[in-house]
């Protein structure tokens, strides 16, 4: 059988394993809608349209959610961070590609130690520069990104015409509905604190700039793709519970929309695509490395927003899941490798 039949092979598996429904919030319903929309695996488009980032090229990435936004802007959510630093990681080993990853400056540190325990040095966009030029270092460049409306309009077209990237990630961060407003899963208006990078993805899709995005709950970046699906098969997809006359579905949409029961997951079987597709395995995300960027989240205080706890759960999955399923998508793309 073909190379390529192989891969088509793997990618479906993976999309299988990541979109079982474990935490019972309709995401099997989002996965076939994006899938059907996709015509295909959407781990396999992602990982085609990252490992089509020229080689030495800039990818601009998000994560990170301000979870009790009500209490505090400075405590983030422990889905997000940790997938995307495998995501970007995996850029870094197998593209040589400069990483810029955007948040609040409230959730700036937390975000860039989990960065770090991944294995990327924070820099700044010229150092960044002068360590792809020579592969010495594998980096990241953290930037903040503003919270106000305005100001995260304005800042949108000046950041692209600055950094030129070739494609955006988005991993579980949160968009605003079409009344502007950002919803938590539980349909509560949380935006307060939140920087509204969406924009920014609304003018890299504008500029037809690719835009791969991974979401679990309907309310996230890229979800628009499948707005009509979140409003019927997600709580609160219709109604929310604020009484802005919408429901939690963001209206930014995306290129490639990855599915997964849990964000981190799909970012995990993105790698492993990608390092079938590159036939390395240090493009991977292992459970080794998984547990170490657990350990790297409870102590930068990054919750399990399920439960409402700093701990090694995740979307109020035991820590075992996430190293299980990082074990699995290894298993999975093992025969490409
Ligand atoms: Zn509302």
């Amino acid at each position: 059988m073909s190379q390529d039949g192989l891969t088509a092979r793997l990618d479906a598996r993976l999309d299988q394993l990541v979109n079982i429904d474990m935490g019972e919030r309709g995401v099997e319903h989002l996965f076939v809608a994006a899938r059907d929309l996709q015509g295909g695996s959407l781990i396999g488009a992602a990982a085609d349209q990252l490992m089509a980032v020229a080689e030495g090229g800039t990818v601009v990435m998000t994560t990170g959610s301000v979870s009790r936004a009500w209490i505090t802007p400075h405590l983030g959510e422990n889905d997000g961070p940790s997938g995307a630093a495998a995501v970007a990681r995996a850029l870094v080993l197998g593209r040589n590609a400069t990483v810029v990853m955007l948040c609040e400056d409230t959730l700036l540190t937390a975000i860039r130690n989990v960065m770090q325990a991944a294995g990327l040095f924070p820099v700044t966009l010229e150092q960044a520069g002068i360590a792809r030029a020579d592969k010495s270092l594998a980096t990241i460049v953290m930037r903040t990104y503003p919270t106000g409306d305005e100001a995260g309009k304005a800042q949108a077209a000046a950041l692209l015409d600055e950094l030129k990237p070739d494609l955006l990630f988005s991993t579980e961060r949160v968009g605003r509905n079409e009344f502007g407003i950002y919803h938590s899963m539980r349909g509560i208006d949380y935006g307060m604190g939140r920087a509204r990078v969406d924009f920014l993805f609304d003018e890299a899709l504008d500029r037809g700039i690719p835009v791969v995005a991974v979401g679990d709950g309907g309310n996230e970046i890229g979800m628009g793709k499948v707005a009509e699906h979140v409003r019927k098969h997600v709580p609160y997809g219709d109604r929310c519970q604020c009484g802005c006359g919408g429901g939690i579905g963001a209206v930014t949409g995306c290129d490639v929309l990855v599915t997964g029961a849990c964000s981190n997951w799909a970012c995990t079987a993105i790698c492993a695509a990608m390092a079938a597709r590159a036939g390395s395995s240090a493009l991977l995300h292992t459970p080794e490395r998984e547990a170490l960027l657990l350990d790297t989240m409870v102590a930068n205080g990054l919750i399990n927003s399920t439960h409402g706890i700093i701990d090694d759960s995740v979307d109020g999955f035991p820590r075992q899941s996430h190293s299980g399923i990082a074990e699995l998508c290894r298993t999975i793309v093992s025969r490409a490798l």
